[in-house]
């Protein structure tokens, strides 16, 4: 048999399934720095709970003892092995001796007018991300805006992150860890109980980079972060914004089921093939088809599909409209995002008028349609504005950020 015939017969689950191990072999070719340190001790941030247990039973220890520093990490936040009084001395300094809990080191802080809280993050390797803290006015609570990636390989046309390369993918104790710091500055330690406010009440995948190109890392912060013996947050107040990687929709679906939101910001391939280049590899109709698949959209858990505004470009009533006939049969709300200029973007936000109207032809379809009010623009916090100016540092890595 030939390759072509191996082509020809393979089933559409068995095209999925190559294109997903694809993508993930890709995403390790830009693997953060392993867990353990240069000196031989491990990071017990980011490990899964198998293997913190593992860990543990590989220095002597009884299984019990994994949630007892499960608690002490993720519920109290403590950095401190000695802290940990519940822990007997011999395990205390075992545990000095072989592993550490960090958190990245804080380059900047800064708080908008708005209140928006702005973190540029270093990471051991010396890296950086930024991650955003947006208060609820309203409300003692707030969403918590994580990177997954240093940089990014797609290059969104609108998108401040989109032109800087992809640097690496942020390992799961780099993108819990930014909860956990901002978590820090708040100090809301130790986890609030139900019954109590939470200042940090919702996690949103929207900071820097592509998390659906990062999957198995941010799978594994994400199940840390809806522990409940830890930190604790339900997957309803998580939500994965995605430019529309189709294969890894239908994967984060079935393994992790948390809000989707989908960047859509055209209606017709052409204008969406131009603005987010992805869509070359996965148009509309094949995005659409997996938010339908979606398991976790129902009545009360809706896809958000986020829209950027772009005046003259995509924020016509004809687009309006055709944008309602796409979403037909999908439980959805659609976003409408003011557009966040950087330095060197090219494009103007949508006239106030224009959104509106644009905004009542979705409502009367019978979508909700928010028009989102920008946070942290005077710091550059708002969505699209965010950047470093880390650089992949091998040469030889040159020509691996086309698009995957
Ligand atoms: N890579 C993912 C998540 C990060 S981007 C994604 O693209 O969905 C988070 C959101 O900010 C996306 O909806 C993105 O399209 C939007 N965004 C990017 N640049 C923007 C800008 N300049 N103004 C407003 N929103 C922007
Ligand atoms: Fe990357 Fe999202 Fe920005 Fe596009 S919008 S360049 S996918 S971070």
């Amino acid at each position: 048999m030939t390759a072509t015939d191996t082509l020809s017969n393979a089933s559409p689950a068995d095209l999925t399934e190559e294109e997903k191990k694809r993508i993930l072999a890709k995403s390790a070719q830009f693997s953060p720095p392993s867990a353990v340190l240069p000196d031989g001790r491990t990071e017990l941030v980011g490990l899964s709970r198998a293997e913190l247990e593992q860990l543990l039973v590989d220095m002597g220890e009884q299984r019990f003892r994994t949630k007892q520093l499960w608690h002490w990490i993720y519920h109290k936040g403590a950095t401190d092995f000695n802290e940990m009084t519940s822990i007997g001395k011999p395990l205390r300094a075992k545990l000095i001796d072989r592993c550490v809990i960090s958190r990245p080191k804080v380059v900047t802080e800064q708080t908008s007018k708005d209140e928006t809280r702005k973190f540029l993050f270093q990471f051991r390797d010396g890296q950086e991300a930024e991650t955003v803290y947006i208060p609820d006015r309203r409300a003692d609570r707030g969403a918590v805006c994580i990177s997954s990636q240093v940089g990014c390989t797609l290059s969104c046309r609108f998108c401040h992150t989109g032109t800087q390369n992809l640097v690496r993918n942020l390992g799961s104790s780099e993108i819990i860890s930014q909860f956990m710091a901002a978590r820090d500055s708040y100090g809301e330690w130790p986890t609030p109980t139900a019954d109590r406010p939470r200042l940090l009440s919702t996690i949103v995948l929207m900071g820097m980079g592509e998390p659906l190109y990062n999957y198995e890392n941010i799978a594994k912060a994400m199940r840390i972060a809806m522990d409940d013996e830890g930190i604790g947050i339900s997957r309803r107040r998580i939500t994965l914004s995605t430019s529309g990687v189709v294969p890894m929709m239908d994967q984060c679906g079935h393994d992790l089921a948390v809000n989707l939101a989908i960047s859509l910001h055209a209606v017709r391939d052409d204008l969406r093939n131009e603005i987010v280049p992805l869509n070359r590899k996965y148009p509309i109709k094949d995005v659409l088809a997996a938010c339908r698949r979606y398991p976790a959209a129902s009545n009360s858990r809706r896809i958000t599909f986020e829209y950027i505004m772009l005046r003259g470009i995509n924020d016509s009533e004809a687009d309006a409209r055709e944008l309602v006939r796409l979403l037909k049969g999908i439980h959805a709300k659609v976003n409408l995002i003011p557009f966040n200029p950087w330095p060197g973007s090219d494009y103007k936000p949508s006239k106030g008028e224009q959104v509106q109207k644009f905004a009542d032809i979705i409502m009367q379809a019978g979508y909700s349609s928010p028009i989102r009010t920008p946070r942290g623009r005077d710091i550059l916090a708002a969505c699209g504005q965010l950047r470093t100016e880390s650089q992949r540092v091998r040469a030889s890595e040159k020509g691996l950020d086309d698009v995957m």
